[in-house]
């Protein structure tokens, strides 16, 4: 028959992994006592083991569910905390520690905690049975003890002794059973004495005749009847062995037997009573197989019930689609891959080249600032200090003047600065900080995106890849430009683009400074505003008006904060005039020709960066984009499939939306699982049966 009860614990098992619902479980013992009844003594008897914490202040704060698992061929004994991942802990001692820590976690605040603590023993000395250990019953209060714990244990208590546990009422025989707790408690919820066994503790304490009128109690009748045990460790076991490692059961019975025996007339084979921790594992083991037995019925039904609800949802919110943490990553990763791909495809040697073209015009425009048009133009000073600074800003500026060596200077200085820029350095770098950013923005458009874990996996790999290329793509390319350093030809075509391309940049230029000088005016409270506020700037600038102290309390009418602003516009329409003046420079007829370079220093200068340019996304296309595309894909494919079970569930499970149909997927097959094993074992009982009445 034991087959059974193991099997039915598997399924109890199985079923508090499916959730705490309350119908969805098979009973189990409930172990209930006062402290100090010996309640701890007998649930170590019948383990064989000492493991459960003691002290005088140990007060046991968390249930205990205790699963007994009977290994007939195995010669090892072991205990598993199956939600700790401790593995297997053949230490006894070990055990009782680890059990006293989940028990002190507990804050003192709370007094008790109902979130049960799982332990199963594996050994071929246990019987299969299922315990639930919970906190002593409170009498006296010790002064340093909450009031609230002696309630909080009680209300706990009461929560696990409802039908259909089987109650385990724990007293101690020199008690008068009229003042055990226990069986109060039991009386509570059952009444009629049907499901409680009772547990009398220090038979040897009451003499044999007392001792054996109480087993047979008709006060408090049980019909599961009194067992009356001795189960108090003998001395001498104790210090043979050390502690936790021995097997205290045979030291017990041996105790048990001699004691017991000693009082045939008490408690021998006609006086009708149970005795001895043998038979009360007989006992128990009996009693759970019935009770879970009768249960089977009704816990079958309420599993039925479930799995209806969970294929329902499955259906009508996930419209049966699988899903598992693994085929989620999978297909995340390929769909991922897929949008790489895409963009891969759009991002080539043009938009390289577009990239670094922008960058190199900016450089091209800050180096002709800086040596041609090279007035003060961040002037902000306060305004008395800028009257010496150019009254119209055009005519200070220098004039062209081909013949001068000057200019020939100025523009071989520019070329030189241009080119020796690190133009390997920085052309790699803008393009892989472009690839970056779409790596980024892919990974926002993608499932990844809920996933901080992935995010971070990914960002860091093709920071990696990109890294690693760029250290030899810039040294390379910037061999590649070398020949420019020493000399550039411009052909007709490259300068007629190049004044394309700088009379564009110009205007552009032009339009964002227009712009700016909008929003200048539109903060200083309109146009005619601004040009009053300009006029005064102006003025003081001619040396017409000498301001007071340096203007830091506004002068002329205007307030500090406004002259600030009118300094803006008059560096903004400086600027603009500036811009305006090269313009016409560029369009003008001389620069439509190649030999006039000196002249038309940002056409040259500008075809050189097209030259500079062109050599950078041909080479940047072939080292960085094409080895990026190649690499990135396989490294990320890598990456993810190596990670183990437990992280991928942790991946998938970020995303609550797959949180949520993984558990409706995780709690279906559970369930299926159960029916199945339900089945199993009603096979099981039927073939029982059937040989019962053969034999
Ligand atoms: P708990 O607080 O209910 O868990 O009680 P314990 O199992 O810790 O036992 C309380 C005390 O009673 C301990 O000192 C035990 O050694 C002692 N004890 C337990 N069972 C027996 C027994 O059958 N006979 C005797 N004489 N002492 C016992």
């Amino acid at each position: 028959m034991m087959m059974l009860t193991r099997k039915m614990i598997e399924i109890r098992s199985l079923l508090q992994t499916i959730g705490q619902s309350e119908s969805l479980t098979l009973p189990s013992i409930v172990v209930v006592g006062s402290q100090s009844s010996g309640k701890s003594s007998v649930l170590e008897a019948i383990v064989g083991h000492e493991f459960l914490p003691k002290g005088s202040n140990m007060v046991t704060r968390r249930p205990i569910e205790l699963t007994l698992v009977n290994t007939p061929k195995a010669s090892a004994e072991y205990g598993e905390f199956p939600a700790l991942g401790l593995g297997k802990i053949t230490d006894f001692t070990q055990i009782q520690k680890t059990l006293t820590d989940l028990n002190l976690a507990v804050p003192e605040k709370d007094c008790v905690s109902d979130d049960p603590i799982q332990l199963r023993i594996y050994s071929p000395n246990v019987p299969d049975l299922s315990l639930i250990d919970l906190p002593g019953y409170i009498q006296v209060e010790a002064f340093d003890q909450p009031t609230e714990l002696k309630t909080k244990i009680q209300e706990l208590c009461d929560k696990y002794i409802q039908p259909p546990n089987v109650i385990l009422a724990i007293s101690a025989a020199d008690v008068d059973l009229a003042n055990s707790t226990a069986l109060r408690a039991s009386r509570r919820v059952d009444p009629r004495g049907e499901r409680t066994i009772g547990v009398v503790t220090k038979m040897d304490l009451v003499d044999p005749v007392r001792g054996a009128q109480i087993l047979a109690d008709r006060n408090y009748p049980l019909r599961l009847g009194y067992v009356g045990v001795v189960c108090k460790i003998p001395h001498e076991s104790r210090s043979l062995f050390s502690r936790g490692s021995a097997n205290i059961l045979n030291a017990i019975t041996k105790n048990e037997k001699a004691y017991f025996g000693a009082h045939p007339e008490a408690f021998g084979e006609d006086s009708q009573v149970t005795t001895g921790t043998p038979n009360l594992r007989k006992k128990l083991m009996h009693v759970l197989e019935a009770t879970m037995s009768a249960s089977l019925a009704t816990t079958s039904e309420a599993i039925h019930h479930e799995l209806a609800e969970a294929t329902y949802e499955f259906k009508v919110q996930y419209n049966e689609r699988p899903l598992s943490a693994d085929s989620y990553l999978a297909e995340s990763l390929d769909a991922f891959k897929h949008s790489f791909k895409g963009f891969a495809d759009t991002f080539g040697r043009t938009e390289v080249r577009q990239i670094v073209k922008r960058e190199l015009d900016q450089q091209v425009m800050n180096l002709l600032a800086q040596r041609y048009w090279n007035r003060p133009v961040e002037d902000m000073r306060p305004i008395d200090t800028m009257t010496e600074a150019i009254q119209d800003p055009l005519s200070s500026l220098p004039k062209a003047d081909p013949e001068n060596p000057l200019w020939h200077l100025k523009l071989d200085a520019s070329l030189s600065t241009l080119t020796k820029l690190g133009i390997g350095r920085l052309a790699t770098t803008i393009t892989a900080q472009a690839l970056q950013e779409s790596v980024q923005g892919l990974i926002q458009g993608s499932t990844f995106a809920s996933h901080p874990f992935a995010i971070e996996a990914i960002t860091q790999s093709s920071e990696n890849i990109l890294r690693d290329l760029s250290f030899d793509t810039s040294d390379e390319l910037e061999i590649c430009v070398k020949p420019y350093k020493y000399r550039v030809e411009v052909d007709d075509q490259e300068w007629r683009r190049g004044r394309e391309n700088i009379t564009n940049v110009l205007k552009n230029e032009l339009k964002d400074c227009e712009n700016a000088t909008r929003i200048v005016e539109d903060q200083i409270g309109g146009r005619r505003k601004t040009k009053d506020v300009l006029a005064f700037i102006d003025r003081v600038r001619k040396g017409e008006i000498v301001l007071e102290g340096d203007g830091v309390g506004g002068a002329g009418g205007f307030s500090a904060a406004l002259l600030e602003k009118g300094r803006e516009a008059v560096f903004l329409r400086d600027r603009a005039d500036i811009l305006r003046m090269r313009l016409a420079a560029v369009k003008s007829k001389q620069c439509a020709n190649p030999k006039n370079k000196y002249y038309c220093p940002e056409v040259f200068l500008d075809a050189v960066a097209d030259k500079l340019t062109t050599t950078s996304d041909l080479f940047l296309d072939a080292e960085l984009l094409s080895k990026f595309y190649y690499q990135f894909p396989r490294i990320l494919e890598q990456h993810f499939r190596q990670m183990d079970e437990s992280t991928i569930e942790r991946f998938a499970r970020e995303d609550p939306k797959i949180r949520r149909h993984l558990d409706v997927v995780k709690r279906k097959e559970l369930l299926e699982h159960v029916l199945k094993e339900m089945e199993g074992l009603r096979q099981l009982e039927a073939r029982e049966k059937r040989n019962f009445s053969k034999g």
